[in-house]
């Protein structure tokens, strides 16, 4: 069964250019960010702060946080204790509870095992921090997709001031640095290059070059 991992830092691009490259071959893409997100979001709203990992552990433990997802014409929809959250996950706050929930032992375990069963039922491409590394150790491809921390401030920038929102590129830089930071140093499954990984750096290609070189790798491992 065709498995794609692709992991890497923040801001690197991994989600717009999974969800292309999944469409262009055709399979189904799963964030597994989004599933990261919820569960900080059923946190929150469990009155339950996300620095307590005793009590955000017991949640899991109990089912108040289930993660799920589906798919609707190719798009992931992703659902929490029932209720789809696909549109909220996406705020920044829900990004940090995200960071802090995914230090947990007992959150990794629970998303982990729902990752490789959706993996085990169709082809699919995972984007994520530990996908090659723990979650699909055997996929068919591993892409760490990276960009120098400066090259993922700007397009962040960017991003935001196509939005309208004004933002100091020094802030955004330092954000990346930290991100980066409690990402790669944390004890449970850090983020790191798979031994057997090849490593996309988009620092200086754009969104189709990257594309492009990622379904090379695919084809190359795919025969
Ligand atoms: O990729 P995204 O920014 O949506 O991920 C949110 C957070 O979830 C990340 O900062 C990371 O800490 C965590 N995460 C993880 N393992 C994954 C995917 C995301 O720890 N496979």
């Amino acid at each position: 069964m065709l498995s794609i991992a692709i992991d890497g830092p923040v801001g690197a691009g991994k989600s717009t250019v999974a969800d292309e490259v999944a469409r262009r071959l055709g399979i189904l893409h799963l964030d597994t960010g989004a599933m990261y997100r919820a569960v900080g979001l059923a946190v929150a709203a469990a009155g339950i702060d996300v620095q307590d990992e005793q009590a955000v552990s017991a949640l899991c433990r109990q089912g108040g946080a289930h993660v799920d997802v589906r798919y609707e014409n190719g798009t992931q929809v992703t659902l929490v204790n029932g209720q789809d959250v696909t549109g909220s996950i996406r705020s920044q706050e829900a990004g940090t509870a995200a960071s802090a929930v995914s230090r947990y032992a007992a959150v990794r375990r629970m998303l982990v095992k729902r990752q490789q069963e959706l993996a085990q039922e169709q082809p699919m491409l995972l984007d994520g921090r530990d996908i090659g590394t723990v979650v699909l150790k055997d996929a068919t491809v591993k892409i760490y997709l990276t960009a120098s921390p400066e090259a993922r401030a700007r397009r962040r920038l960017n991003q935001l001031r196509e939005k309208g929102q004004d933002a100091d590129f020094g802030e955004i830089l330092h954000e990346v640095n930290t991100r980066d930071h409690q990402d790669m140093t944390r004890a449970v499954d850090p983020l790191r290059q798979a031994e057997d990984a090849v490593v996309v750096d988009s620092s200086d290609l754009d969104f189709e070059q990257t594309v492009q070189a990622i379904l090379r790798l695919v084809e190359a491992a795919n025969g």
